[in-house]
Order: C-alpha cells, then sequence, then structure tokens
C-alpha cells in the first residue's frame, strides 16, 4: 500500500521547530520558509503498527504525509492571532512542498486535507475539533471551511508548473 494522503498543519508553536514538533511531522516549514525535515520519514507511516512513526493526525497517521507550519502560539481566532501568525512566504513554501510530495508519492491533490477537514470527517477520532487549519493569516478573507479548497487549489498552481 502506497500513501494515501496529506495531512497539512500548524504546530501552534513559534517560527522554529521544536524536538517534539520534529518527532510529530515529516516535514516542517519554518517562519523563513526553509523547509525542516522531522526525525520519521513518510516511509515510517506506512505501517505504524511499530509505533516508529509520525503521530500527526489521530485516527489517520497510517499512509499518512504530516506537513506543518511552524507558528501560530497563542493563535485564539481572526482578531487575536498571538506573536507568529503563518507568513506569505511559510504558506507558499508549503503549498509548493505539497505539490512536490504529491508528484513523488503519486498522491491525487484531492487527498491533500487541513487537519481540522480531517477531524470534521472523522469525528470519533482525536482529530475532531482541531483547529488547524481554520486561517490563513496571508490570506485573511479565506473562510474556515474554505480554507482546504483554497490550499488545494494552491497546490494545483504549483503542481501544474514542477
Ligand atoms: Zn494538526
Amino acid at each position: 500500500m502506497g500513501f494515501a494522503k496529506i495531512i497539512i498543519h500548524w504546530t501552534a508553536g513559534g517560527y522554529k521547530p521544536n524536538s517534539t514538533d520534529l518527532k510529530h511531522y515529516h516535514y516542517l516549514i519554518d517562519g523563513n520558509g526553509n523547509v525542516n525535515h522531522g526525525i520519521y520519514k513518510p516511509e515510517d507511516n506506512l505501517n505504524c503498527n511499530d509505533g516508529k512513526y509520525a503521530a500527526h493526525t489521530g485516527g489517520g497517521n497510517t499512509g499518512a504525509i504530516g506537513v506543518a507550519m511552524c507558528g501560530m502560539l497563542g493563535f485564539k481566532n481572526k482578531g487575536s492571532v498571538g506573536a507568529y501568525p503563518l507568513k506569505s512566504k511559510q504558506v507558499e513554501a508549503c503549498f509548493k512542498l505539497c505539490a512536490e510530495l504529491c508528484k513523488k508519492y503519486n498522491i491525487p491533490v484531492e487527498n491533500v486535507w487541513t487537519h481540522y477537514e480531517f477531524g470534521k470527517n472523522h469525528p470519533t477520532t482525536t482529530s475532531a475539533g482541531k483547529i488547524d487549519i481554520i486561517y490563513l493569516p496571508p490570506y485573511p478573507n479565506v473562510k474556515a471551511n474554505e480554507v482546504g479548497g483554497f490550499i488545494r487549489n494552491k497546490i494545483r498552481w504549483y503542481y501544474e508548473r514542477l
């Protein structure tokens, strides 16, 4: 079995990944837009039964690549985003990385979801109620329920240019 999906997160931390973040995601885009590699490789999530995998999406880790943008510590809502709102160069780097991963692992862009979307679609998992990603600071007019579709369109744009 190959990879089924990519789940996009924010870390709810600062602009640099900490040691916990590096355990939980395969790729982490820091505040400078640089891609950091986590401790586990995507291939480690093809089989999660050995306990050696990046636990990023409760109820959905098997066959799932976890991509996180570093930031959003202290986010409460659109009017109170905290001191580490995701930056434009950071979110664009994330969309581009996801396009590259879709191509490399033959994952349809339709199978890229935010953690928020996964939780909504799997209400009995621990991912239910997750708020990453209900708000994209560089695109403040995109509504919570539209963020996932917005991101997939962005990824398609990058995919077509690879
Ligand atoms: Zn998450």
